[in-house]
């Protein structure tokens, strides 16, 4: 045991000099306290990647479901362990159908007391039905949803994780809806009404801290598919355009624009609609949209094919990255 210890003590001692020479370079290099400060962290495609697969682990997240309960206490305990004040804002959603939907928004604040506030959100649940699947016999089955929802919960679950490591300027909420996609499945008639992003609508007209209002929002829906391009969608330019100019900016600097393209697309009633028209502040939806499949979104939207094999861990890192850029250069 004596001989080992000594090893130890000689690698430790070796470490210790080896940062210490680094921390010489970096003082050399001339960065102030300020701009190290507001040095985004290193994003992790590979821990992105596990929290999405951790979430379709649990199967379909529709809501009445165990998986959906087991889903719900592992984010739960996840953005608890990153976050400082953890919200579980629970309440009963009516479906189109009329069905009653036990529904759970979860918040995790970071750094609760500051003014200055940025909310990122997702949507956790999955759609009960694969109504666009190519099968006729798949499309009353639920989907597993990597890409529609857990895509995006898992990008802002390492979010929260690089947060927790290192603290930026401004406070953060990470929001994920729950009931989003239990939407009129197709050819189906319902009675008029909102019938989608039910999560959002009730946290926007009550907010986990009543008056909340954040500077600005961002939304994640569909971020995971290696093929995923991100244009300026038609509600997020007439209610955020500066948001999208600094998102969109950020992306390109860092080499992203490719991905996230300078080009205008439609409009789409997805969370951010409903945080624009009634909770009264920005939020833009950086959302993955397609014109040559004819739906308007990817090729395995709404079907059984939105599972895990079609996550691809770079695209995570790559929206990952941006945001973690956009929060900490914010002051
Ligand atoms: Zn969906």
């Amino acid at each position: 045991m004596a001989k080992k210890y000594s090893i130890l003590l000689l690698f430790a001692l070796f470490c210790g000099l080896f940062f210490t020479q680094c921390e010489k370079k970096k003082e050399k290099k001339g960065q102030s306290v300020e701009e190290s400060l507001r040095t985004p962290p290193a994003y992790s495609a590979d821990s992105a990647f596990l929290f999405v697969k951790a979430q379709t682990d649990f199967g379909p997240r529709v809501p009445n479901t165990p998986a959906h309960k087991q889903c719900l206490e592992f984010l739960k305990q996840t953005l608890a362990e990153y976050c400082d004040t953890l919200y579980c804002q629970e309440f009963t959603a009516k479906a189109y159908d009329g069905t009653e939907l036990k529904s759970c928004n979860i918040i995790g604040s970071f750094a609760p007391e500051k003014t200055k506030r940025i909310v990122l959100a997702s949507h956790w649940d999955s759609r009960p039905f694969a109504d666009h699947d190519a099968e006729e016999a798949n499309r009353q089955k639920p989907i597993d949803g990597a890409n529609d929802g857990a895509s995006g919960v898992g990008v802002l679950l390492e979010v929260a994780r690089q947060l927790s490591l290192k603290s930026p300027e401004v406070g953060v909420d990470i929001v994920f809806f729950d009931a989003e996609d239990y939407g009129t499945p197709e050819g189906v008639s319902a009675p008029e009404g909102e019938w989608w992003g039910l999560g959002s609508q009730y946290w926007s007209q009550k907010p986990h801290i009543p008056g909340y209002r954040a500077l600005y929002g961002i939304l994640l829906d569909m971020v995971g598919n290696a093929n995923a391009r991100f244009r300026h969608e038609g509600f997020s330019e007439l209610y955020g355009r500066s948001v999208i100019n600094k998102v969109w900016g950020t992306a390109g600097q860092l080499g992203y624009g490719d991905v996230f393209l300078n080009a205008t697309s439609h409009p789409i009633t997805d969370d951010h609609y409903y945080v624009n028209t009634l909770a009264g502040f920005p939020m833009i939806d950086i959302i993955h949209q397609e014109d040559y499949t004819g739906t308007g979104f990817p090729a395995t939207w709404h079907t059984l094919n939105d599972n895990i094999e079609h996550i691809d861990k770079n695209m995570l890192a790559i929206v990952g990255t941006t945001l973690l850029a956009v929060i900490y250069d914010e002051k």
